[in-house]
Protein backbone atom coordinates (compact mmCIF):
# COMPACT_ATOMS: atom_id res chain seq x y z
CA UNK A 1 0.00 0.00 0.00
CA UNK A 2 1.89 3.59 -0.63
CA UNK A 3 2.27 5.94 1.99
CA UNK A 4 1.36 8.56 -0.39
CA UNK A 5 -1.89 9.95 -0.87
CA UNK A 6 -4.44 9.52 -3.83
CA UNK A 7 -5.49 12.81 -5.29
CA UNK A 8 -9.12 13.43 -6.40
CA UNK A 9 -9.57 16.27 -8.69
CA UNK A 10 -13.60 16.23 -9.59
CA UNK A 11 -15.77 19.54 -8.98
CA UNK A 12 -18.93 17.03 -8.13
CA UNK A 13 -18.66 17.11 -4.35
CA UNK A 14 -21.31 13.90 -3.96
CA UNK A 15 -18.88 11.90 -6.78
CA UNK A 16 -15.98 13.20 -4.45
CA UNK A 17 -17.37 11.74 -1.23
CA UNK A 18 -17.90 8.59 -2.94
CA UNK A 19 -14.39 7.97 -4.45
CA UNK A 20 -13.12 9.01 -0.90
CA UNK A 21 -15.18 7.01 0.77
CA UNK A 22 -14.52 3.70 -1.60
CA UNK A 23 -10.74 4.68 -1.30
CA UNK A 24 -10.23 5.51 2.31
CA UNK A 25 -11.90 1.85 3.22
CA UNK A 26 -8.98 0.55 1.34
CA UNK A 27 -6.63 2.13 3.55
CA UNK A 28 -5.63 4.65 0.93
CA UNK A 29 -5.22 8.35 2.52
CA UNK A 30 -6.80 10.65 0.05
CA UNK A 31 -6.38 14.12 -1.24
CA UNK A 32 -9.45 16.32 -2.84
CA UNK A 33 -9.28 19.45 -5.39
CA UNK A 34 -12.55 20.98 -6.43
CA UNK A 35 -11.09 22.71 -9.18
CA UNK A 36 -8.33 22.97 -12.02
CA UNK A 37 -6.25 25.48 -10.59
CA UNK A 38 -6.14 23.87 -6.93
CA UNK A 39 -5.36 20.58 -8.00
CA UNK A 40 -2.46 21.58 -9.92
CA UNK A 41 -1.24 22.93 -6.27
CA UNK A 42 -1.97 20.00 -4.42
CA UNK A 43 -0.08 17.80 -6.73
CA UNK A 44 3.08 19.85 -6.82
CA UNK A 45 2.60 20.25 -2.26
CA UNK A 46 1.84 16.97 -2.27
CA UNK A 47 3.50 14.65 -4.94
CA UNK A 48 0.57 11.92 -4.89
CA UNK A 49 1.13 8.58 -5.75
CA UNK A 50 -2.06 8.85 -8.24
CA UNK A 51 -4.47 10.93 -9.91
CA UNK A 52 -8.14 10.19 -10.29
CA UNK A 53 -9.01 13.26 -13.38
CA UNK A 54 -12.40 14.44 -14.11
CA UNK A 55 -12.45 16.06 -16.86
CA UNK A 56 -14.68 18.91 -16.91
CA UNK A 57 -13.57 21.55 -14.09
CA UNK A 58 -13.73 24.78 -13.01
CA UNK A 59 -10.55 26.74 -13.47
CA UNK A 60 -8.75 24.79 -15.79
CA UNK A 61 -9.77 21.46 -17.78
CA UNK A 62 -8.54 18.01 -16.96
CA UNK A 63 -6.76 17.68 -20.35
CA UNK A 64 -4.74 20.93 -19.45
CA UNK A 65 -4.31 19.65 -16.16
CA UNK A 66 -3.09 16.34 -17.17
CA UNK A 67 -0.80 18.11 -19.77
CA UNK A 68 1.09 19.99 -17.12
CA UNK A 69 0.91 17.12 -14.90
CA UNK A 70 2.71 14.71 -17.50
CA UNK A 71 5.10 17.77 -17.84
CA UNK A 72 6.42 17.49 -14.62
CA UNK A 73 5.98 14.01 -13.41
CA UNK A 74 5.32 10.40 -14.25
CA UNK A 75 2.51 10.59 -11.50
CA UNK A 76 -0.14 7.65 -12.42
CA UNK A 77 -3.32 9.48 -13.61
CA UNK A 78 -6.69 7.30 -14.27
CA UNK A 79 -9.07 9.84 -15.86
CA UNK A 80 -12.88 10.20 -14.76
CA UNK A 81 -14.95 10.08 -17.92
CA UNK A 82 -18.97 9.98 -19.24
CA UNK A 83 -19.93 7.22 -20.60
CA UNK A 84 -19.89 7.21 -24.16
CA UNK A 85 -17.11 9.80 -24.67
CA UNK A 86 -14.46 7.81 -26.32
CA UNK A 87 -13.07 11.35 -27.94
CA UNK A 88 -12.49 12.66 -24.72
CA UNK A 89 -10.77 8.93 -23.69
CA UNK A 90 -8.51 8.78 -26.33
CA UNK A 91 -7.44 12.56 -26.11
CA UNK A 92 -6.79 11.60 -22.30
CA UNK A 93 -4.79 9.08 -23.48
CA UNK A 94 -3.08 11.17 -25.68
CA UNK A 95 -2.13 13.22 -23.48
CA UNK A 96 -0.38 10.76 -21.01
CA UNK A 97 -3.31 9.60 -18.93
CA UNK A 98 -2.74 5.83 -17.37
CA UNK A 99 -5.74 4.65 -17.56
CA UNK A 100 -9.53 5.58 -17.12
CA UNK A 101 -12.80 5.21 -15.03
CA UNK A 102 -16.37 5.59 -17.12
CA UNK A 103 -19.12 7.12 -14.99
CA UNK A 104 -21.27 5.74 -13.20
CA UNK A 105 -18.77 2.78 -11.63
CA UNK A 106 -19.15 0.62 -9.20
CA UNK A 107 -16.74 0.60 -6.10
CA UNK A 108 -15.02 -2.55 -6.76
CA UNK A 109 -14.70 -1.58 -10.27
CA UNK A 110 -12.94 2.07 -9.46
CA UNK A 111 -10.32 0.44 -6.27
CA UNK A 112 -9.69 -2.40 -8.55
CA UNK A 113 -8.55 0.28 -11.14
CA UNK A 114 -6.45 2.22 -8.81
CA UNK A 115 -5.00 -0.84 -7.45
CA UNK A 116 -4.04 -2.42 -10.89
CA UNK A 117 -2.35 0.94 -11.85
CA UNK A 118 -0.54 1.45 -9.20
CA UNK A 119 0.85 -1.92 -9.09
CA UNK A 120 1.69 -1.40 -12.71
CA UNK A 121 3.44 1.66 -11.85
CA UNK A 122 5.46 -0.06 -9.41
CA UNK A 123 6.49 -2.76 -11.34
CA UNK A 124 7.99 -0.42 -14.15
CA UNK A 125 10.33 1.06 -11.36
CA UNK A 126 11.54 -2.20 -10.65
CA UNK A 127 13.73 -4.05 -12.65
CA UNK A 128 11.97 -6.92 -14.09
CA UNK A 129 12.58 -10.77 -12.86
CA UNK A 130 15.88 -12.73 -13.97
CA UNK A 131 14.06 -14.89 -16.03
CA UNK A 132 12.47 -11.71 -18.25
CA UNK A 133 15.68 -9.90 -18.47
CA UNK A 134 17.69 -9.78 -21.79
CA UNK A 135 18.84 -7.69 -24.51
CA UNK A 136 16.98 -8.43 -27.80
CA UNK A 137 18.54 -7.06 -31.05
CA UNK A 138 17.52 -7.31 -34.54
CA UNK A 139 18.47 -4.82 -37.24
CA UNK A 140 20.10 -1.51 -35.43
CA UNK A 141 17.58 -1.90 -32.94
CA UNK A 142 18.33 -2.95 -29.26
CA UNK A 143 16.52 -3.40 -26.46
CA UNK A 144 17.74 -3.86 -22.92
CA UNK A 145 15.81 -4.79 -20.66
CA UNK A 146 17.27 -5.08 -17.25
CA UNK A 147 17.86 -0.86 -17.76
CA UNK A 148 14.93 -0.69 -19.92
CA UNK A 149 16.41 1.01 -22.73
CA UNK A 150 16.30 1.03 -26.11
CA UNK A 151 18.69 2.31 -29.05
CA UNK A 152 18.62 2.34 -32.55
CA UNK A 153 22.21 2.57 -33.78
CA UNK A 154 23.58 5.04 -30.93
CA UNK A 155 20.73 6.85 -30.48
CA UNK A 156 18.57 6.16 -27.40
CA UNK A 157 14.87 6.16 -28.45
CA UNK A 158 12.90 7.39 -25.02
CA UNK A 159 9.75 5.71 -24.32
CA UNK A 160 6.92 5.80 -21.93
CA UNK A 161 7.08 2.73 -19.38
CA UNK A 162 4.38 1.37 -21.15
CA UNK A 163 5.71 1.91 -24.96
CA UNK A 164 8.33 0.60 -23.21
CA UNK A 165 6.47 -2.41 -21.97
CA UNK A 166 4.70 -2.87 -25.72
CA UNK A 167 7.78 -3.48 -27.78
CA UNK A 168 9.31 -5.59 -25.54
CA UNK A 169 6.53 -7.94 -25.67
CA UNK A 170 6.33 -7.54 -29.24
CA UNK A 171 9.85 -8.53 -29.39
CA UNK A 172 9.71 -11.20 -27.72
CA UNK A 173 6.65 -12.47 -30.08
CA UNK A 174 8.01 -11.15 -33.00
CA UNK A 175 6.87 -12.69 -36.17
CA UNK A 176 3.71 -13.80 -34.30
CA UNK A 177 0.50 -11.69 -34.25
CA UNK A 178 -0.64 -10.50 -30.89
CA UNK A 179 -4.20 -9.52 -30.40
CA UNK A 180 -5.05 -5.99 -28.32
CA UNK A 181 -6.55 -7.99 -25.28
CA UNK A 182 -2.78 -10.43 -25.44
CA UNK A 183 -1.07 -7.20 -25.72
CA UNK A 184 -3.08 -5.62 -22.98
CA UNK A 185 -3.00 -8.77 -20.55
CA UNK A 186 1.07 -8.67 -21.45
CA UNK A 187 1.78 -5.09 -21.26
CA UNK A 188 -0.19 -4.49 -19.14
CA UNK A 189 -0.46 -7.33 -16.51
CA UNK A 190 -4.11 -7.32 -16.14
CA UNK A 191 -7.72 -8.19 -17.43
CA UNK A 192 -8.74 -4.57 -18.98
CA UNK A 193 -11.83 -3.47 -18.96
CA UNK A 194 -12.36 -0.87 -21.02
CA UNK A 195 -11.59 -0.13 -25.06
CA UNK A 196 -8.62 -1.82 -26.61
CA UNK A 197 -8.26 1.95 -28.27
CA UNK A 198 -5.39 2.18 -25.34
CA UNK A 199 -3.42 -0.13 -27.27
CA UNK A 200 -3.85 1.58 -30.75
CA UNK A 201 -2.87 4.91 -28.92
CA UNK A 202 0.55 3.66 -27.07
CA UNK A 203 1.39 1.91 -30.60
CA UNK A 204 1.11 4.86 -32.33
CA UNK A 205 3.20 6.87 -29.84
CA UNK A 206 5.87 3.73 -30.27
CA UNK A 207 5.77 3.47 -33.89
CA UNK A 208 6.24 7.53 -34.25
CA UNK A 209 9.77 6.93 -32.10
CA UNK A 210 10.83 4.20 -33.43
CA UNK A 211 10.37 5.86 -37.36
CA UNK A 212 12.00 9.02 -36.08
CA UNK A 213 15.04 7.48 -34.59
CA UNK A 214 15.35 5.55 -38.27
CA UNK A 215 14.70 1.81 -37.08
CA UNK A 216 16.01 -0.47 -39.79
CA UNK A 217 14.68 -3.86 -40.64
CA UNK A 218 12.01 -4.09 -38.62
CA UNK A 219 8.21 -2.84 -39.13
CA UNK A 220 5.50 -2.78 -37.04
CA UNK A 221 2.54 -3.80 -38.67
CA UNK A 222 -1.19 -3.83 -37.90
CA UNK A 223 -3.40 -6.81 -38.95
CA UNK A 224 -6.74 -5.28 -38.96
CA UNK A 225 -9.39 -7.30 -36.85
CA UNK A 226 -6.84 -9.35 -35.37
CA UNK A 227 -3.56 -7.59 -33.76
CA UNK A 228 -0.23 -6.08 -33.91
CA UNK A 229 3.17 -8.15 -35.23
CA UNK A 230 6.75 -6.98 -35.26
CA UNK A 231 7.86 -8.03 -38.35
CA UNK A 232 11.51 -8.63 -39.36
CA UNK A 233 12.53 -8.14 -42.93
CA1 LIG B 1 -16.80 17.59 -13.34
Amino acid sequence: MPTDPILVIEDERGMVELVRLYLRREGFEVLVAYDGPTGLRKFRDHSPALVILDLMLPGMDGWELCRQMRAESNVPIVMLTARDAEADLIAGLELGADDYITKPFSPGELVARVKAVLRRFERAQEPPPAEEQGVWEWGNLLIDSRGRRVLVGETPVHLRPKEFDLLWVLAQNAGTVLSRQELLRQAWGYQFLGTSRTVDVHMGHLRRKLDAAGVEGLIITTRWGVGYVLEKR
